[in-house]
């Protein structure tokens, strides 16, 4: 193993250099990589080097498709039952662990504590309900299609397949990903963010620990080139992508190009309306909650706020709760939102309010001076709203992915929708209302994969799958629930015949029927 205590979990670089280094892991071992190319993850809070990790050579990574290209046939036949026990086993050492992996997702990207633990468990409930795959996976049966002919059909694994993740995510994503897919039969490549690949190396060990066998996952680092390596890899199956727009439809042609079938994921800008009759309370604090909590990084963030009828009265208390939360490095006990992933993250977020600014928002709160003590080179950006947004500025158009909240005003629910359905993105969108029948009309005519009635941020749970749309979602087959089944397998349709005097004397030439 490669000893998780030491890179995972410790904020403080230790003292040699090698020691930080991420290794690979390939045919169930973990491999320090030959590569001369390693980038420094760094804590966002601190700008401290926690680990490195390196660009795999292409040689290492052959050895990682072919390590799973060799599991591949044993492992499909291990009953179904057996590969769900692992799971079972893998569940409960993901528990044993919560805390240290919560402690290295925050040392890594930034969220708090609390935050980080949501990120596992949510991923955790995905390996729980790979528990159940015998009956997931289950075929169908049609007996006598004709005279002594069943027709059956069957879901088989199919090959190997690879997995690419975001930085936002470190726990959860990677587990909408391998467990689905090993489960089903399939072998694995995972490729991590390389800003955060921490998460990833603990999970896989795990899955070790819990008795997965040598080669069926394999865990490889780097960017652009391993990922363009695994679009072009003959031997890889299937892609499961999340992240952005740029690479996720890059991935999705390159690989579709190669004949792999890819579900990929990728950006959002997730719009709330706020009807009239909201319960004030309720309302304010999700939109406070799912506006600036994980720093606004989350995929679901709710970043726009359309308001029916007005907005001053709303804004006026949102401003008020938005202002009392705390920023400060996510390790520590008070910290409401901890900082974004990055300097360029923190720039790009300054750079869309600003322009926001200059192009006629008003500034209603802005984050952007903030200074933690203690942290004082932290990524941090304060809570900050903007009103007076249109649909034509820069800050409305781009996914901003930041503490930033967005005010919008609309003078009917027909409005609000259709402000909505312009946007290029799909992935989520709520409304905030007592009126049943004005949200039964928006769930109707939204165009959003994942709609939310008083709830801010309406991440499906795993017996659902998780539904982008339009931009937010490219490939036919979603991630996990039966979708999630689907895409890490095959139909294989099977008819047979059993009857006492099969044929005769006469050949029949013609199509058969029944
Ligand atoms: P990113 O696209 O920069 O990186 C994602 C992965 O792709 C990484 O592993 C990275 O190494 C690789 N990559 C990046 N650019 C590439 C390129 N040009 N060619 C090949 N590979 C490339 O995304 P990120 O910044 O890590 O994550 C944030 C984005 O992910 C946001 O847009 C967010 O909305 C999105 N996201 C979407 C969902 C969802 O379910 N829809 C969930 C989480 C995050």
């Amino acid at each position: 193993a490669f000893g998780s205590s030491h890179f995972s979990t410790s904020p403080q670089p230790s003292s040699s250099d090698h020691n930080k280094r991420v290794p690979n892991l390939i045919g169930g071992r973990f491999l320090d990589s030959k590569s001369s190319n390693f980038i420094d993850v760094l804590n966002p809070a601190t700008q401290e080097v926690v680990s490195q990790v390196p660009l795999t050579t292409d040689e290492e990574f052959k050895a990682a498709v072919s390590a799973a290209k060799k599991a591949f046939p044993s492992w499909r036949n291990t009953p179904v039952t057996t590969r769900q026990r692992v799971m079972l086993k893998l569940q409960e050492l993901i528990r044993r662990d919560m805390d240290k992996l919560a402690l290295n997702i925050t040392t890594e990207q930034g969220k708090t504590l609390k935050d980080a633990q949501g990120d596992v468990f949510r991923g955790l409930e995905v390996v729980e309900h790979a528990c159940g795959m015998g009956t997931l996976q289950m075929g169908e049966y049609v007996s006598n299609v004709s005279h002594g002919v069943d027709t059956y059909s069957v879901r088989e694994p199919i090959g190997v397949c690879a997995g690419i993740c975001p930085f936002n995510f470190p726990a959860m994503i990677p587990l909408w990903m391998f467990p689905v897919a090993v489960t089903c039969g399939n072998t694995f490549v995972l490729k991590p963010s390389e800003k955060d690949p921490g998460a990833s190396m603990m999970l896989a060990e795990l899955a070790l620990e819990a008795g997965l066998p040598e080669g069926v996952l394999n865990v490889v680092h780097g960017t652009h080139d391993v990922v363009n390596a695994i679009c072009d890899d003959d031997d890889i199956k299937a892609i499961s992508f999340v992240g952005s727009n740029v690479a996720g439809m890059h991935i999705y042609s390159r690989a579709a190009a190669k004949g792999k079938r890819v579900q990929s994921n990728m950006g959002a800008k997730n719009h709330a309306i706020v009807m009239p009759d909201a319960n004030v309370d309720a309302t304010v604090n999700a939109l406070v909650a799912a506006g600036f909590g994980a720093a606004g990084q989350r995929c679901m963030a709710l970043s726009t706020v359309v308001f029916v009828g007005g907005s001053q009265a709303w804004a006026t208390k949102i401003i008020e709760r938005a202002k009392a939360l705390k920023v400060n490095a996510g390790t520590e006990p008070d910290a409401d939102l901890g900082p974004v992933i990055s300097k360029q993250a923190k720039e790009r977020v300054h750079r869309l309010v600003q322009s926001g600014v200059e192009s006629g928002a008003r500034l209603l709160l802005d984050g952007r001076n903030i200074v933690v003590p203690g942290y004082e080179s932290g990524n941090f950006v304060g809570p900050t709203i903007l009103s007076n947004i249109t649909a034509d500025m820069e800050c409305y158009k781009e996914e901003i992915f930041g503490p930033v909240l967005l005010f919008m005003e609309a003078d009917s629910l027909e409005d609000a929708i259709s402000i909505i359905n312009k946007n290029k993105y799909g992935n989520g969108a709520s409304i905030f209302t007592t009126s049943g029948v004005a949200a039964r009309k928006f769930q109707t005519e939204i165009e959003a994969g994942q709609v939310g009635i008083n709830v801010p941020i309406p991440v499906p749970l795993p017996f659902f799958s998780f539904t982008g749309n339009k931009a937010s979602f490219a490939g036919d087959l979603n991630f996990y629930g039966k979708a999630g089944v689907n895409f890490y397998t095959q139909i294989k349709t099977i008819t047979q015949q059993w009857k006492d005097s099969v044929g005769g004397s006469k050949i029949n030439m013609a199509m058969p029927t029944s």
